[in-house]
């Protein structure tokens, strides 16, 4: 039986190693010259470590990633602490405030002490809780404030939900932020080497057992006579997607019918947009991730990798993140790295009180990166199975309720290939 998998990140390197592993004949087909999709990584001139194009650590809960980790003798992942925190405030008065434990919450100025036991509770009690349909029958927005109080919306939730989810916040399900706690930990994992590494190690994996990787073939369209898939000129018995969901209703308008495909244009998306900084100087002293709760910055995430990764790997060069979720017709989509790097200097001033030193930059776009966990999108969100009995799903819109992770690619891997008898 042959089986095509449909794109090379870390969900479809995953079931195609473990097809293979199985005794399956294997193709993989990906539109990139490298693999690893959007946890890919690239090496700049005197790098001895890949950097991710899209900043990526792990969870200390991550177990999907963390067990097929050693599953597949590969056994470089390692857990540090590093400053996470989140920026409040108006230029000249910002304040970086660390938000982890139950001590950075009675630190919080933002907002009185009742008012903070009260969400300090609710975080601890969503900590444990199970995943309650309740989770699904309403907004964050609704939920927080009902549980945690209008104070704390305003003082600590609102401006994170705008700034992740702009003009869709209001309508992001209960379900993201209990996921969101539950999982979250202090101690975040990253890889030697990059997670590129990982990547790189699946495909040496995968091919010793025989899978075909194809590599910068874009495919265009899926057909199917005779009880066979055709794809870019060959033919399969079984097909498994990981393409975003648009891409793949795109290509499969041949073989669905057209109300299954329908469905899938109620899922809305936001686009990432992501400013890669190399600086004389860290833009950062010690913190790694600063999340960006204040409305006078217009980007989302300043992180400075190399506060968290040792800059010795990337030629002593200190390496800073800047990222945004934005709409298909932003106009940060259209802008080149210059373009970008002219327009978020003045804010990384305002936050710093120095103006960076930057010696390159790089930008990268990734299309579909943010699913929008709303009713539509638990009305409709695609599923392993579809309506051709060879044909399956396994992309990242199906990680809800938890936010997309190379965690979850990895379990979505080894979940669809349960489906191919
Ligand atoms: C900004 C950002 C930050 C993130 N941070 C983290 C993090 O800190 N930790 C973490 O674990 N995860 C993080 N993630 C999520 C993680 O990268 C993804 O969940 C995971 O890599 C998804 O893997 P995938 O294989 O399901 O999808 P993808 O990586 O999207 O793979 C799909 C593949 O399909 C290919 N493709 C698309 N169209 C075609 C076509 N027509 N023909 C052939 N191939 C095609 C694509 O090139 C891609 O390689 C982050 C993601 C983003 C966007």
């Amino acid at each position: 039986m042959k089986i095509a998998i449909l794109g090379g990140g870390i969900t479809g390197l995953t079931a195609a190693y473990c097809l293979a592993n199985k005794g399956h004949q294997v193709t993989l087909i990906e539109k990139e010259k490298i693999l690893g999709g959007l946890a890919s990584g690239f090496k700049a001139d005197g790098w001895d470590w890949y950097l991710e194009r899209t900043y990526h650590h792990l969870f200390a809960s991550d177990s999907d990633i963390l067990d097929f980790a050693k599953e597949i003798g590969f056994n470089k992942i390692y857990f540090q602490k590093p400053v996470t925190a989140s920026l409040y405030g108006k230029p000249n008065n910002f304040s970086v405030l660390p938000l982890d434990t139950p001590i950075d919450l009675l630190q919080f100025p933002y907002l009185n002490f009742i008012d903070k036991i009260r969400a300090g509770m609710i975080i601890a009690f969503l900590k444990i809780s199970p995943f309650l349909p309740i989770y699904e029958n309403q907004t964050s927005e609704s939920f927080l404030k009902k549980t945690m109080g209008i104070n704390v919306w305003n003082g600590l939730w609102q401006t994170l939900f705008r700034k992740k989810y702009g003009n869709y916040a209001g309508f992001i399900l209960a379900s993201f932020i209990w996921a969101r706690i539950k999982k979250r930990t202090k101690a975040l994992g990253y890889i030697e080497g990059g997670f590129q590494e990982f990547i790189d190690y699946l495909e040496k994996k995968s091919r010793k057992l025989g899978v075909t990787i194809i590599k910068g073939q874009e495919i265009k369209e899926v057909t199917k006579v005779n009880e066979k898939f055709t794809i870019n000129g060959n033919t399969y018995d079984k097909v498994i997607s990981t393409l975003p969901t648009p891409i793949m209703v795109k290509l499969t308008k041949n073989i669905f019918p057209a109300n299954y495909l329908e469905k899938f244009n109620k899922l809305k998306y936001l686009h990432a947009v992501i400013l890669i900084l190399e600086t004389e100087n860290p833009i950062l002293n010690k913190t790694y991730w600063l999340n960006i709760c204040s409305d006078t910055i217009p980007f989302m995430i300043l992180a400075q990798h190399t506060n968290f990764v040792d800059i010795k790997n990337y030629n002593n060069h200190h390496l800073a993140y800047v990222g945004w979720y934005v709409d298909g017709d932003s106009k940060l989509l259209k802008m080149d790295k210059n373009q970008l790097l002219k327009f978020i200097l003045p804010y990384l001033k305002k936050i710093t009180n120095h103006q960076p030193l930057v010696t390159s930059h790089f930008v990268f776009k990734a299309p579909f990166a943010q699913p929008i966990f709303d009713e539509d999108f638990v009305k409709n969100k695609p599923n392993f199975v579809t309506p051709d009995k060879d044909f399956f799903i396994a992309n990242l819109d199906m990680t809800y309720p938890y936010d997309r992770g190379t965690n979850y690619a990895v379990k979505l891997g080894k979940d669809v290939i349960k489906f191919i008898k």
